[in-house]
């Protein structure tokens, strides 16, 4: 019998029930279903046992063994919802207590045998495999339930931002180049040969003009590209919630954030995060050696140089700074307890990383300490340093003794590659980074800083007059969301004065006349009535992933592109037609020689 009501979630034109929403409640009830062909099994001489499956889930059908039903068929069963007999209830399922009996199956359509199971796990089937065969892939459970979460994600954060007066717009795909620090996809104009439009790497300059323009609050779930090399936690596109705020302050931004971010988390955990923590991006450094410190395990970094203050020790006495991690034995028992290969490899690890070398030294009883440096140190100074590590028997200690920064840095690996745990295990720890220095590092290319995050960040107000002085010294008002080790995003306060903009330009080797050249379009309106503002941006992709208990982005996204970047299901990226390339006035190089 179908269902005269009008359509609800549950109940179509086509079906009265979904497959998984069926319970001993539904004892007696006739019924319709739609759905896949799970599993077929024979069952005695006349029946068979057919799983349904939906979105929602699977039920059993007992129907005549006549019907012409395989794996993957689409087909509409209508029967009676009865108790399954004793013996056969399964209590792995939801609707394991009942069967559909006195089936009458209709097939909607036929169906090639799939090129792998359905319900075979994710992780067994070729990578490959599964993304050029995607919409089976997501017949899946695993992407069924993660593409939800994603979307209840994406409608909590529409929620919070709508609530907090955010208004929704939206921005070009096509605009010009920007200095915004990644590689950009370009897109040749058929108009203009030989020119270019890049695709937003992030609505960036968008933004900032639409606070020049008085929205006020603006946001946009957004799609970003960037060129550059696929990770775990990196796609060519990718999401991001974008939102920028005029007359605000950092305390503004973080707050409007942060809601839709713990609105985001209690959609899909039922349970809201607790206020999200601050950290400079100097005491991340120093404690953590990243900066995007995982807070979900100590094994913090120890500043002991003041314990070698007078130390013969030459490696140490020259060192500007000497900083130690612990390796509990207890928490890290194997670590703790390396051998010699290990401790080699650990050594060789953190002189790639960039450090001359590296101390390890095992504690023993009565902080004895067995270590090839132990005897080049006095008495009071390997008590000292066990004393200051709080360092016990069975105990692992590191020790690297370099400048601040590379000391901080390799430190900071080991102590990841030592104990963070994946990323998406809990709990949960979210952490604001505040205060990143406006520059990091000098261009190979240019000699010049860097942008620490992009030429857009307004200078720390107590920094401003080093800005030429010394500016690899001057910290930006900007800011990095993390949780558990992965940036969720970033933001700052903007820039709105065009001639500090020129002087950050200049300071990046861009001189006023190029910054004109190649960014009137986006210096010019800041002439006429910037206003204050400044704003965020976050990687959905990232988030869904973590909340969704995945550690891979690619889990969370419909159709994601492999680690190399190409498309197994389209074939994409693919050449195209001469006469296409013709008519940009494109000529392609022959692809260079595989090695
Ligand atoms: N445009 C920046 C990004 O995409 C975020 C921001 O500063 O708002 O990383």
């Amino acid at each position: 019998m179908t269902s005269k009501k009008p359509s609800t979630v549950e109940s179509t034109t086509m079906r009265t029930h979904r497959c998984g929403d069926l319970r001993a409640s539904h004892v007696g009830e006739t019924v319709t279903l739609c759905g896949w062909v799970a599993r077929r099994r024979e069952h005695g001489e006349h029946l068979a046992f057919v799983d349904l499956r939906d979105y929602t889930g699977v039920v059993q059908c007992v129907v005549d063994n006549s019907a012409d039903v395989r794996s993957e068929w689409v087909v509409q069963i209508t029967g009676t919802v009865q108790r399954r007999p004793d013996g056969t209830i399964n209590k792995n399922l939801a609707t394991g207590e009942v069967e559909l009996s006195n089936c009458s199956v209709v097939v909607l359509n036929a169906a090639e045998a799939p090129p792998f199971p359905i319900d075979q796990r994710a992780d067994e089937v070729d990578e490959n495999v599964r993304l050029k065969y995607r919409y089976l892939d997501i017949r899946r459970e695993r992407m069924q339930r993660n593409l939800r979460i994603r979307s209840k994600v994406n409608s909590a954060i529409r929620t919070a931002m709508e609530r907090q007066h955010f208004v929704e717009v939206e921005t070009p795909f096509l605009m010009p180049s920007t200095p915004e620090g990644a590689r950009e996809f370009l897109v040749p104009s058929r108009k203009e040969p030989g020119s270019f439009y890049a695709l937003p790497q992030s609505p960036q300059l968008w933004k900032q003009l639409l606070m020049v323009a008085g929205i006020d609050r603006y946001y946009q779930i957004a799609r970003c590209l960037r060129d550059e090399d696929l990770r775990a936690d990196r796609q060519y596109e990718f999401m991001q919630l974008d939102a920028e705020m005029s007359f605000v302050t950092k305390d503004d931004v973080l707050a409007a954030i942060s809601e839709a971010v713990m609105d985001a988390a209690e959609a899909v955990l039922g349970e809201r995060p607790a206020p999200i923590e601050r950290i400079t991006w100097h005491d991340a450094m120093n404690r953590f050696g990243v900066d995007k410190p995982d807070l979900r395990f100590g094994m913090e970094l120890v500043d002991v140089t003041a314990v070698f203050s007078a130390t013969e020790f030459k490696a140490f006495s020259s060192a500007e700074c000497i900083k130690a991690i612990r390796v509990e034995g207890v928490k890290y028992p194997e670590a703790a307890a390396s051998g010699r290969n290990k401790l080699d490899a650990l050594t060789d690890r953190a002189k790639q990383l960039g450090a001359k070398g590296l101390v390890w030294m095992k504690v023993g009883a009565d902080k004895a300490l067995e270590s090839p440096v132990a005897k080049f140190l006095s008495d009071s100074e390997r008590s000292a340093l066990v004393d200051a590590l709080g360092a016990v028997e069975g105990d692992l200690l590191l020790l690297v003794a370099d400048t601040w920064s590379t000391t901080c840095e390799v430190l900071g690996q080991l102590r990841n590659d030592l104990g963070r745990p994946p990323v998406h295990e809990g709990p949960y720890r979210y952490v604001w980074v505040i205060d990143f220095p406006l520059f990091v590092g000098i261009s190979a290319t240019t000699g010049k800083p860097q942008p620490g995050h992009h030429p857009f960040c307004q200078p720390h107000p107590d920094d401003i007059e080093r800005l030429e002085s010394d500016p690899m010294s001057v910290r930006a008002q900007a800011y990095d969301l993390v949780l558990n080790g992965w940036e969720l995003g970033s933001g700052s306060i903007r820039i709105h004065d065009p001639e500090m903009q020129r002087r950050v330009f200049r300071q990046l080797g861009i001189s006023d006349e190029d910054a004109d050249r190649r960014f009137g379009f986006f210096l010019q309106p800041f002439k006429f009535g910037a206003p204050p503002h400044g704003g965020f941006a976050f990687g959905t992709d990232r988030l869904v992933a973590i909340l969704a208990g995945e550690e891979n982005i690619r889990e969370v996204i419909a159709f994601p592109k492999t680690q190399s970047g190409s498309d197994p299901m389209t074939n994409a990226p693919t050449q195209v037609n001469p006469t296409q390339l013709q008519e940009l006035g494109i000529r392609t190089l022959p692809p260079p020689a595989k090695s």
